[in-house]
């Protein structure tokens, strides 16, 4: 909470909310994941429970998987999909290319980059982080120098961080790891299926994403994509490799058994949720990349011009604004009490992660499953939540602002600037 006083009337407001907020039963969800599902892909999940092997659950895989490899746009890749969440995934992804005293570059854009430096620290790789300055991309010169000297055997990007709202370019970093031979490995967890993403031809050996995001299905599933390199790495290592359950040469036959209908086993598949996924990728696969990519830039754009009219501010640069979510400051003398007074008008976010933003900013998510009503009735809520908080509010401000992007086609809105972010950093 900042700036009220224990005993305060305001305090004592803030106190209302939240117990307020507590008894809310029924939100919109606008958090960066879990994210809002549609009604096919929560009735999909009432289906009685099948057999892994059964041929209808097997045509589920096998579609599925196919339905990966051209999400992630990486033809030459196996995809992987296993019971686990987003951070499964990046265990995967990490842990299979490296052994003890292997280098790794790590690119940080916000916090989730701290996760691969702890698998990366727990396979006893030597580590080096390059920093981008908080709500900016990283400077190429910076990661050319980084992989001139370091000589990384691996380079991770986090596509989108979630605790930023920043996007980086993968094609460019990408290329500078391949110039020197280094492999890629890309966090899409909160990117893909949102923002555009070319795993072949930008060079991407392994990225991943996870169910309960841009993909609009629950929390429980981890999808990883497996280029033909980071395949040889795994296969071609001089240690044995210690995961067991994350080892890429326990999925990838299995996951190549169910394309090519033989299906083997290890480990239960989690049905219900490979059943819900397979839904939920009808509807992503429905258009192509470039039309799905175009409607979240409509969206974000849309979203973002409405809480700049309200005088708030986001954390990321206008040439690195994520399509997938916005943090953005709160208000002068608001904190994290804005979450819990939008709570109460029906809709949830998220509070920041990011302990350089933690109590003075809050993050949205807009992605899959989220449209123009969703986006009005969010700021709606929260023009009303800042009035409750004392804020001075021009009701139906964001709002006007956000129609008048709304009322333009998704297509010409794609190229748009977006609002601008964080002033420059002190250094
Ligand atoms: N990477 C990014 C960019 C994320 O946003 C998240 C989750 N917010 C993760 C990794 C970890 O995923 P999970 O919470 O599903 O384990």
């Amino acid at each position: 909470m900042i700036g009220h006083a224990p005993d305060s009337p305001e305090q004592e407001h803030i106190d209302e909310i939240q117990a307020a907020a507590a008894r809310v039963e029924r939100t919109l969800l606008m958090i960066p994941g879990p994210t809002a599902i549609a009604p096919e892909v929560l009735a999909a999940g009432a289906r009685p429970v099948l057999s892994h092997n059964d041929p209808l659950m097997r045509s589920f895989v096998a579609e599925s998987l196919a339905r990966l490899r051209g999400l992630f746009d990486a033809p030459s890749s196996q995809p992987i999909i296993c019971a686990g969440s987003g951070t499964l995934a990046m265990e995967i992804g990490l842990a299979n290319l490296i052994e003890p005293g292997d280098r790794v570059l790590i690119l940080e854009s916000g916090v989730f980059a701290g996760r691969f430096r702890t698998i990366a620290d727990r396979n006893r790789a030597e580590v080096r982080v390059e920093s981008a300055p908080l709500g900016r991309s990283i400077d190429l010169d910076q990661v050319k120098r980084a992989i001139e000297t370091f000589r990384p055997k691996v380079v991770t990007i986090t596509h989108v961080d979630t605790s930023t709202g920043v996007r980086l370019d993968v094609q460019p970093l990408a290329r500078l790891a391949r110039e020197r031979d280094a492999l890629v490995v890309v966090d899409g967890v909160c990117s893909i299926g949102g923002e555009e993403f070319h795993g072949d031809a930008w060079g991407v050996d392994v990225a991943f994403t996870a169910s309960q995001k841009a993909i609009g299905a629950p929390p429980g599933l981890a999808m990883i994509t497996v280029g033909p390199r980071a395949r040889a790495a795994r296969e071609n290592r001089r240690t044995e490799f210690p995961g067991y359950f994350t080892d890429f040469k326990n999925w990838l036959p299995v996951m190549e058994g169910y394309e090519a209908g033989t299906p083997a086993y290890f480990g239960t598949p989690a049905v219900t949720l490979l059943t819900m996924l397979h839904t939920a990728l009808d509807e992503v696969v429905a258009d192509p990349m470039s039309v799905r990519v175009a409607r979240h830039a409509w969206i974000a754009a849309a979203f973002k011009a409405g809480i700049a009219a309200l005088g708030i501010q986001n954390v990321a640069a206008a040439d690195c604004n994520a399509n997938t979510l916005t943090v953005a400051l709160t208000p002068e003398g608001v904190g994290d009490e804005l979450v819990d007074a939008v709570r109460v008008e029906g809709v949830t976010l998220a509070n920041a992660i990011h302990p350089e933003l933690r109590g003075r900013s809050f993050r949205v998510g807009h992605m899959g499953v989220c449209g123009p009503a969703e986006i009005l009735t969010t700021l709606g809520a929260i023009e009303r939540a800042l009035h409750r908080l004392g804020q001075r509010v021009q009701f139906g401000a964001s709002l006007a602002a956000a129609q008048g992007i709304l009322a333009e086609p998704p297509a010409r809105v794609h190229s748009r600037p977006t609002p601008a972010g964080l002033p420059p950093i002190r250094a």
